[in-house]
């Protein structure tokens, strides 16, 4: 069978595989690529023959995974698209707000080929769904000759990593994993036998966490910080992705509050698209595999939403928490107009990270800043001085990269792609590997190219 990636970068990026066997043809995930805009945003999906799919498997609903899969769907609309039901949700949400996304940048950028799709093709889109649940094995093509089972992933609700088996070979797709628990999030459930090939994430490739690390003494830590902000009369801004991270952030201010670590009344804002998702968190919550079993945010907490009742923009008041998206401040988005508009440069107030950015994005040259600093958050804008308290919290849906080393150990499969990881992150995967598993080819699939499994 044949292993291709479709991804146009290397990097972190727009992730989509093709596996190839015989007599079927299915791709692995179908992302956008969040910093680059038309075609560059776009796999390789050229490379595939038009009409030619049985499938397509998507794990998880974030941008990178399912952003361009009504794109693949018009070149394969005879393809069938498999995912969780929870994922299902999820991604026509976001798909529905990417719509609108790329509607305002067709003006804002001129970009004349904005909206790559249409909220139409969304209806569409959704009669081609297949959801299946975990640990339910299932064929992808007619012929029956590849069976996928999912397996949580631990990493977003609803999300899967996948093994594959097809001419007597056994091949897992991880997709975006984590195997320890969060707040809200349990940990990954994935098969421990031995595979042929592993298709692995690298994200955390390039960090070593500190050795005292805790997720309990991290949230102590953040809420500490969150405390001492209220204090003093500050509002803490905590930009978060709209799916995943806002409803751990909620989960733990939830506990928070509950053990008096921080006063009880403080008002918690969310936004737009994040009460969109959160909602859907709740309607999944007394069956999906999480913590917290049965917990509504937005009935069971006192949110402030952007609801029929209290429409308009968010207020900025002071002794309140936001978390608002984007996660990486992008400009135009919600976190990026209140730390231009107020939060960065009022000593008062706290601007703390909590997942991942990306160092050329507002909120990554944020993290490299020092006080007193001039940071461009917009073009549009001059820069602002960085005066508030700012800190770097990590509650990473992503395995560490020991964990995912120790499972690959456990699998031993005889080929290893690399993929979903920067430069730095992947090399440390190909010693690492290098040394534990000697008898392991350690392949960084190159776009387009063909390798046999
Ligand atoms: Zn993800
Ligand atoms: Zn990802």
């Amino acid at each position: 069978m044949i292993f291709k990636s479709l991804c146009r970068h290397a990097e972190i990026g727009a992730n989509s595989y093709l596996l190839e066997t015989a007599t079927a043809r299915i791709v692995l995930d179908a992302g956008m690529h969040p910093k680059h805009e038309g075609a560059e945003a776009i796999p390789h999906y050229e490379m595939v023959e038009d009409g030619s799919i049985d499938s397509a498997i998507i794990t998880h609903s974030h941008l990178d995974h399912v952003g361009t899969l009504p794109i693949l769907l018009e070149l394969q609309p005879q393809a069938k698209v498999f995912l969780s039901q929870e994922t299902a949700d999820l991604a026509l949400a976001l798909l529905h707000n990417s719509v609108n996304v790329m509607q305002s940048k067709r003006i804002e950028l001129g970009l004349a080929e904005y909206p790559l799709f249409e909220h139409r093709d969304l209806d569409e889109l959704r009669k081609s769904f297949e959801r299946r649940g975990i640990e339910r094995p299932f064929d992808v093509d007619a012929g029956g000759s590849i069976r996928a089972t999912f397996h949580d992933a631990g990493h977003i609700l609803g999300s899967v990593g996948v093994t594959l088996e097809a001419e007597g070979k056994r091949i897992l797709y991880t997709g975006d994993v984590n195997f320890e628990d969060a707040t809200l999030q349990k940990g990954a459930v994935f098969p421990e036998v031995p595979v042929d090939a592993i298709i692995v994430e690298t994200t955390r490739g390039n960090h070593a966490r500190r050795p005292d690390y805790t997720r309990v003494s991290e949230e102590d830590a953040f809420a500490e910080a969150i405390d001492g902000v209220l204090a003093r009369k500050g509002s803490v801004l905590i930009p978060v992705f709209a799916i995943g991270k806002t409803q751990e952030i909620l989960a733990m201010i939830h506990r928070f509050k509950r053990q008096h670590l921080i006063p009880r009344k403080t008002p918690v804002y969310i936004g737009g698209l994040s009460t969109k998702m959160t909602h859907i968190f709740d309607h999944f919550s007394a069956v999906s595999r999480r913590k917290l079993p049965g917990f509504e945010f937005l009935t069971d907490m006192e949110i402030e939403t952007g609801t029929r009742r209290n429409r308009g923009p968010i207020p900025f008041v002071a002794g309140c928490i936001y978390a608002l998206s984007s996660g990486m401040m992008t400009e135009k988005t919600v976190s990026n107009n209140f730390a231009r508009q107020g939060v960065l440069e009022n000593r008062r107030h706290g601007l703390f990270f909590v997942g991942y950015a990306d160092p050329a994005s507002p909120g990554g040259r944020i993290r490299e800043a020092k006080p007193g600093d001039q940071v461009l958050l917009d073009p549009a804008y001059p820069p602002v001085p960085l005066r508030c308290e700012m800190r770097i919290f990590d509650f990473s849906g992503h395995s560490t990269r020991e964990a995912i080393a120790d499972y690959i150990e456990k699998v031993r499969p005889k080929q290893a792609f690399l993929v979903h990881g920067d430069e730095p992150a992947i090399a440390w995967f190909r010693q690492e590997l290098t040394r534990r598993l000697p008898a392991t080819e350690v392949i960084v699939p190159a776009p387009g190219d063909a390798h046999r499994i």
